[in-house]
């Protein structure tokens, strides 16, 4: 019997030289086109085509789905770099148990970012410690996460910046940054009294937003007080009146969150020693 050896001839190896330079050359062009975390993963994805048989059009969208996510990531975190928030306070981490006198519908309204499109500005009025900056906080990180551009200041930084531009001759430039957010949030104005100059400031930046783009306001004061906070009746006249005509104001009238477990603390001590049941307030 005649054995006979068939000696099959080599397979081809994966990748020849010509498709070598092929995939060489494919990832210059993503590196020439600032495609950077498509080329990072061209050889996962490519492997990823084989061995699931993918036709060329779902090998495209899975490496150019990368290149997107990648993007949208970059500019979630540029805008909430650009929003300057002071805390991580979101509309998600709000309870509302602790603070009843909150509208929640109107709470879940505002966090559909839906007030923005029509420039409706925010007040958000009550005592210290009720959830004001909370709120105010948490609706800017829902907006930068929705993809508007938001900037979080208090009154009083806002009052010292433009302060300074005026001295420095860069008040048009910081007319133009106090415009250029879709929604800018003004934490705690009436905590501290303002520089007299500080009203015509304030005036501005609301006039120039007025019906284009919101405002968030924190305040401790009722607005019949912002004639004194502002040391100027008729300019806070003029700047509530663009303020309110398209607003949405809560009134947060609880009691501190802050000082929640301090009270619950004098409670329970009081409880100890006394078996009074009664809220120490
Ligand atoms: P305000 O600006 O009204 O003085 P803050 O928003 O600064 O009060 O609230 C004080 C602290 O209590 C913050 O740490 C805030 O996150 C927290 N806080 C207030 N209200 C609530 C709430 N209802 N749910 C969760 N945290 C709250
Ligand atoms: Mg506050």
């Amino acid at each position: 019997m005649t054995r006979t050896t068939t000696t099959k001839a080599p397979a081809p190896a994966p990748s020849t030289a010509a498709q070598a330079s092929l995939y060489q050359t494919l990832k210059s062009h993503l590196t020439v086109l600032r495609l950077y975390d498509c080329a990072e993963a061209l050889p996962s994805v490519l492997d990823a085509a084989t061995a699931e048989k993918l036709s060329v059009t779902a090998t495209l969208e899975r490496l150019l789905a990368i290149e997107v996510s990648a993007t949208e990531a970059r500019r979630l975190a540029g805008r909430l770099r650009f929003a300057c928030l002071p805390s991580p306070a979101s509309l998600e981490d709000f309870d509302y148990d602790a603070q009843p006198g909150v509208d929640r519908a109107l709470m879940n309204e505002l966090g559909t970012c839906r007030y923005l499109e029509t420039a409706t500005n925010v007040l958000l009025i009550g005592p210290p410690g009720v959830g004001k900056t909370h709120l105010a906080v948490g609706l800017a990180r829902r907006a930068a996460e929705t993809g508007y551009r938001t900037y979080v200041t208090t009154a009083a930084d806002l009052a010292a910046r433009c302060h300074r531009a005026a001295l420095e001759g860069r008040w048009a430039t910081t007319m133009r940054f106090f415009a250029g957010p879709t929604l800018l949030v003004i934490d705690e104005l009436g905590y501290l009294p303002l520089p007299a100059e500080a009203a015509s400031a304030l005036f501005q930046v609301v006039s120039q937003r007025y019906l284009k783009t919101s405002i968030v306001i924190t305040t401790n004061r009722g607005v019949a007080a912002w004639g004194d906070i502002l040391g100027d009746t008729t300019v806070a006249a003029a700047m509530l009146d663009r303020l309110l005509h398209r607003s949405v104001v809560l009134n947060l009238d609880g009691d501190s969150y802050r000082l929640r477990d301090h009270h619950a603390r004098n409670n329970t001590l009081r409880t100890t020693m006394t078996g009074n049941r009664q809220p120490l307030r």
